[in-house]
Protein backbone atom coordinates (compact mmCIF):
# COMPACT_ATOMS: atom_id res chain seq x y z
CA UNK A 1 0.00 0.00 0.00
CA UNK A 2 2.91 2.28 0.73
CA UNK A 3 4.96 1.59 -2.53
CA UNK A 4 1.44 2.44 -4.06
CA UNK A 5 0.88 5.86 -2.03
CA UNK A 6 4.59 6.59 -3.24
CA UNK A 7 3.75 5.73 -7.11
CA UNK A 8 0.80 7.62 -6.97
CA UNK A 9 2.80 10.61 -5.38
CA UNK A 10 5.43 10.71 -7.75
CA UNK A 11 2.96 10.22 -10.44
CA UNK A 12 1.50 13.82 -9.51
CA UNK A 13 -1.06 12.78 -7.06
CA UNK A 14 -1.50 14.97 -3.78
CA UNK A 15 -2.18 12.78 -0.92
CA UNK A 16 -4.17 14.36 2.40
CA UNK A 17 -3.94 12.06 5.30
CA UNK A 18 -5.98 12.77 8.47
CA UNK A 19 -8.27 15.14 6.45
CA UNK A 20 -11.87 14.29 6.89
CA UNK A 21 -14.50 15.58 3.66
CA UNK A 22 -17.69 16.66 5.69
CA UNK A 23 -19.29 17.71 2.35
CA UNK A 24 -19.53 16.97 -1.11
CA UNK A 25 -19.40 20.98 -1.72
CA UNK A 26 -16.19 21.77 0.06
CA UNK A 27 -14.39 19.92 -2.68
CA UNK A 28 -13.61 22.13 -6.11
CA UNK A 29 -12.88 19.13 -8.19
CA UNK A 30 -15.02 18.71 -12.00
CA UNK A 31 -14.65 14.52 -10.78
CA UNK A 32 -15.06 13.27 -7.65
CA UNK A 33 -14.38 9.82 -6.40
CA UNK A 34 -16.57 8.21 -3.22
CA UNK A 35 -14.14 5.31 -2.47
CA UNK A 36 -14.69 5.29 1.07
CA UNK A 37 -15.84 1.20 1.45
CA UNK A 38 -17.91 1.36 4.45
CA UNK A 39 -16.50 4.35 6.26
CA UNK A 40 -17.87 7.14 4.23
CA UNK A 41 -21.46 7.64 5.79
CA UNK A 42 -23.06 11.64 5.66
CA UNK A 43 -21.66 12.19 2.17
CA UNK A 44 -24.34 11.15 0.16
CA UNK A 45 -27.86 10.01 1.98
CA UNK A 46 -28.47 7.39 -1.12
CA UNK A 47 -25.20 5.74 -0.43
CA UNK A 48 -25.91 5.64 3.12
CA UNK A 49 -29.18 3.68 2.47
CA UNK A 50 -27.23 1.27 -0.37
CA UNK A 51 -23.93 1.00 1.76
CA UNK A 52 -24.37 -0.33 4.99
CA UNK A 53 -20.95 0.17 7.76
CA UNK A 54 -19.65 -3.49 9.12
CA UNK A 55 -17.59 -3.71 11.83
CA UNK A 56 -14.82 -6.67 11.69
CA UNK A 57 -13.01 -7.29 14.61
CA UNK A 58 -9.44 -9.04 15.07
CA UNK A 59 -6.97 -10.08 17.70
CA UNK A 60 -3.15 -11.18 16.99
CA UNK A 61 -1.28 -12.90 19.26
CA UNK A 62 2.63 -12.57 20.27
CA UNK A 63 4.86 -14.50 17.69
CA UNK A 64 4.34 -18.37 18.71
CA UNK A 65 7.52 -21.09 18.26
CA UNK A 66 5.22 -23.23 16.63
CA UNK A 67 4.05 -23.33 12.88
CA UNK A 68 0.23 -24.62 13.07
CA UNK A 69 -0.67 -23.22 9.89
CA UNK A 70 0.82 -23.23 6.69
CA UNK A 71 -1.94 -21.01 4.99
CA UNK A 72 -5.10 -18.51 5.66
CA UNK A 73 -7.85 -20.45 6.32
CA UNK A 74 -11.46 -19.30 6.21
CA UNK A 75 -14.35 -20.63 8.34
CA UNK A 76 -17.89 -20.81 8.65
CA UNK A 77 -18.98 -19.25 5.20
CA UNK A 78 -16.10 -16.79 5.43
CA UNK A 79 -17.68 -15.56 9.41
CA UNK A 80 -13.82 -16.39 10.43
CA UNK A 81 -10.52 -16.06 9.12
CA UNK A 82 -6.86 -16.67 10.32
CA UNK A 83 -3.50 -17.17 9.26
CA UNK A 84 -0.03 -17.28 10.54
CA UNK A 85 2.52 -14.80 9.59
CA UNK A 86 6.04 -15.56 8.65
CA UNK A 87 7.28 -14.09 12.78
CA UNK A 88 4.84 -16.55 14.20
CA UNK A 89 2.21 -14.41 14.96
CA UNK A 90 -1.84 -16.23 14.56
CA UNK A 91 -3.94 -13.09 13.57
CA UNK A 92 -7.96 -14.06 14.01
CA UNK A 93 -10.69 -12.26 13.04
CA UNK A 94 -14.72 -13.00 12.69
CA UNK A 95 -17.31 -14.13 15.22
CA UNK A 96 -19.41 -10.63 13.60
CA UNK A 97 -22.30 -13.29 13.78
CA UNK A 98 -22.43 -13.13 17.46
CA UNK A 99 -24.03 -10.13 17.95
CA UNK A 100 -25.03 -9.11 14.46
CA UNK A 101 -26.91 -6.34 14.47
CA UNK A 102 -24.72 -4.36 16.78
CA UNK A 103 -21.48 -5.01 14.36
CA UNK A 104 -23.60 -2.56 11.83
CA UNK A 105 -21.67 0.07 12.81
CA UNK A 106 -18.33 2.35 11.96
CA UNK A 107 -17.78 2.81 15.92
CA UNK A 108 -14.63 0.75 15.49
CA UNK A 109 -13.93 -0.57 18.81
CA UNK A 110 -13.58 -3.36 20.20
CA UNK A 111 -16.19 -5.52 22.09
CA UNK A 112 -16.20 -8.09 24.86
CA UNK A 113 -18.69 -10.32 23.00
CA UNK A 114 -16.13 -10.67 20.52
CA UNK A 115 -13.66 -10.00 21.64
CA UNK A 116 -14.10 -13.72 24.07
CA UNK A 117 -15.59 -16.02 20.85
CA UNK A 118 -12.18 -14.95 19.46
CA UNK A 119 -9.78 -15.81 22.30
CA UNK A 120 -11.83 -19.18 23.01
CA UNK A 121 -11.96 -19.86 19.34
CA UNK A 122 -7.83 -18.99 19.40
CA UNK A 123 -7.68 -21.36 22.99
CA UNK A 124 -9.07 -24.52 20.74
CA UNK A 125 -6.95 -23.60 17.25
CA UNK A 126 -3.79 -23.52 19.51
CA UNK A 127 -4.63 -26.05 22.33
CA UNK A 128 -3.97 -23.17 24.63
CA UNK A 129 -4.34 -19.05 25.89
CA UNK A 130 -1.42 -17.93 23.24
CA UNK A 131 -0.78 -14.05 25.02
CA UNK A 132 -2.44 -11.48 22.59
CA UNK A 133 -0.32 -8.66 21.38
CA UNK A 134 -3.00 -6.60 19.34
CA UNK A 135 -6.73 -6.19 19.50
CA UNK A 136 -8.62 -3.98 16.40
CA UNK A 137 -11.92 -3.91 14.87
CA UNK A 138 -11.73 -1.94 11.21
CA UNK A 139 -14.97 -1.19 9.12
CA UNK A 140 -16.12 -2.56 5.85
CA UNK A 141 -19.24 -1.36 3.59
CA UNK A 142 -21.87 -4.04 3.16
CA UNK A 143 -24.59 -4.48 0.42
CA UNK A 144 -27.89 -6.15 -0.43
CA UNK A 145 -26.71 -8.11 -3.19
CA UNK A 146 -22.88 -8.36 -1.76
CA UNK A 147 -21.73 -6.80 -4.98
CA UNK A 148 -19.42 -3.21 -4.53
CA UNK A 149 -21.35 -0.13 -5.77
CA UNK A 150 -18.80 0.83 -8.77
CA UNK A 151 -19.83 4.20 -11.34
CA UNK A 152 -21.65 6.86 -11.73
CA UNK A 153 -23.45 8.36 -8.98
CA UNK A 154 -26.79 8.84 -10.67
CA UNK A 155 -28.09 12.54 -10.18
CA UNK A 156 -24.90 14.14 -9.05
CA UNK A 157 -23.37 15.36 -12.14
CA UNK A 158 -19.11 14.38 -11.85
CA UNK A 159 -19.73 11.99 -8.95
CA UNK A 160 -18.50 8.67 -8.85
CA UNK A 161 -18.55 6.04 -6.73
CA UNK A 162 -16.41 2.34 -5.79
CA UNK A 163 -17.62 1.26 -2.61
CA UNK A 164 -19.80 -1.63 -0.44
CA UNK A 165 -16.94 -4.26 -1.35
CA UNK A 166 -18.88 -6.50 1.27
CA UNK A 167 -15.78 -7.90 3.32
CA UNK A 168 -13.95 -8.70 0.01
CA UNK A 169 -12.20 -5.51 -1.13
CA UNK A 170 -8.76 -5.94 -0.92
CA UNK A 171 -8.35 -7.21 -4.53
CA UNK A 172 -11.76 -6.57 -5.97
CA UNK A 173 -11.05 -2.88 -4.39
CA UNK A 174 -7.93 -2.25 -6.60
CA UNK A 175 -9.36 -4.14 -9.71
CA UNK A 176 -12.60 -1.74 -9.19
CA UNK A 177 -10.12 1.39 -8.83
CA UNK A 178 -8.31 0.71 -12.26
CA UNK A 179 -12.01 -0.15 -13.97
CA UNK A 180 -13.48 3.11 -12.34
CA UNK A 181 -10.12 5.31 -12.77
CA UNK A 182 -10.44 4.46 -16.73
CA UNK A 183 -14.11 5.18 -16.73
CA UNK A 184 -13.57 8.35 -15.18
CA UNK A 185 -11.44 9.06 -18.08
CA UNK A 186 -14.12 8.37 -20.71
CA UNK A 187 -13.17 4.46 -21.03
CA UNK A 188 -16.12 2.95 -19.50
CA UNK A 189 -15.10 -0.98 -19.48
CA UNK A 190 -18.56 -3.70 -19.79
CA UNK A 191 -17.15 -5.32 -16.57
CA UNK A 192 -18.54 -2.47 -14.59
CA UNK A 193 -22.58 -3.58 -15.94
CA UNK A 194 -22.25 -5.86 -12.79
CA UNK A 195 -21.38 -3.18 -10.36
CA UNK A 196 -23.78 -0.01 -11.66
CA UNK A 197 -24.39 1.68 -8.93
CA UNK A 198 -28.15 2.77 -10.00
CA UNK A 199 -29.25 -0.90 -8.74
CA UNK A 200 -29.43 -0.08 -5.53
CA UNK A 201 -29.53 3.48 -5.36
CA UNK A 202 -32.79 3.05 -7.21
CA UNK A 203 -33.96 1.00 -4.74
CA UNK A 204 -32.70 3.28 -1.46
CA UNK A 205 -35.19 5.58 -3.82
C1 LIG B 1 -11.56 -6.85 9.92
C2 LIG B 1 -11.63 -6.83 8.43
C3 LIG B 1 -11.24 -7.95 7.72
C4 LIG B 1 -11.27 -7.95 6.34
N1 LIG B 1 -10.86 -9.07 5.66
C5 LIG B 1 -10.83 -9.06 4.32
C6 LIG B 1 -10.36 -10.19 3.60
O1 LIG B 1 -9.97 -11.21 4.18
N2 LIG B 1 -10.34 -10.12 2.25
C7 LIG B 1 -10.77 -9.02 1.56
O2 LIG B 1 -10.73 -9.00 0.33
N3 LIG B 1 -11.23 -7.92 2.23
C8 LIG B 1 -11.28 -7.92 3.58
N4 LIG B 1 -11.76 -6.84 4.25
C9 LIG B 1 -12.32 -5.72 3.48
C10 LIG B 1 -11.24 -4.84 2.92
O3 LIG B 1 -10.40 -4.44 3.95
C11 LIG B 1 -11.89 -3.61 2.28
O4 LIG B 1 -12.89 -4.04 1.37
C12 LIG B 1 -10.85 -2.77 1.54
O5 LIG B 1 -9.93 -2.26 2.47
C13 LIG B 1 -11.52 -1.62 0.82
O6 LIG B 1 -10.50 -0.76 0.33
P1 LIG B 1 -10.83 0.73 -0.03
O7 LIG B 1 -9.55 1.39 -0.37
O8 LIG B 1 -11.94 0.77 -1.03
O9 LIG B 1 -11.45 1.35 1.30
P2 LIG B 1 -10.78 1.48 2.75
O10 LIG B 1 -9.55 0.67 2.86
O11 LIG B 1 -11.89 1.28 3.74
O12 LIG B 1 -10.33 3.00 2.75
C14 LIG B 1 -11.31 4.02 2.76
C15 LIG B 1 -10.60 5.28 3.18
O13 LIG B 1 -11.49 6.38 3.03
C16 LIG B 1 -11.27 7.24 4.13
N5 LIG B 1 -12.49 8.05 4.29
C17 LIG B 1 -13.73 7.65 4.60
N6 LIG B 1 -14.59 8.69 4.66
C18 LIG B 1 -13.84 9.78 4.37
C19 LIG B 1 -14.14 11.17 4.29
N7 LIG B 1 -15.38 11.64 4.50
N8 LIG B 1 -13.13 12.03 3.99
C20 LIG B 1 -11.87 11.57 3.76
N9 LIG B 1 -11.52 10.26 3.83
C21 LIG B 1 -12.50 9.40 4.14
C22 LIG B 1 -11.05 6.32 5.30
O14 LIG B 1 -10.40 6.99 6.35
C23 LIG B 1 -10.18 5.25 4.67
O15 LIG B 1 -8.83 5.59 4.76
C24 LIG B 1 -11.73 -6.81 5.64
C25 LIG B 1 -12.12 -5.66 6.36
C26 LIG B 1 -12.07 -5.68 7.73
C27 LIG B 1 -12.49 -4.44 8.50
Amino acid sequence: MRRLAAAAAEAGADIREHSRVESLDELDADQVLIATDGYGRGLLPELDEAVWPARGQVVATDPLAERLFECPHYARQGFDYWQQLTDGRIVLGGFRDYSIMAELTDDEVTTPVIQEALTGFLRELVGYDPPIAYRWAGIFGLTQDMLPLVGRVPAHEGVWVAAGYSGHGNVLGLACGELVGAAILGREDSQLDLFEPARLLRLAG
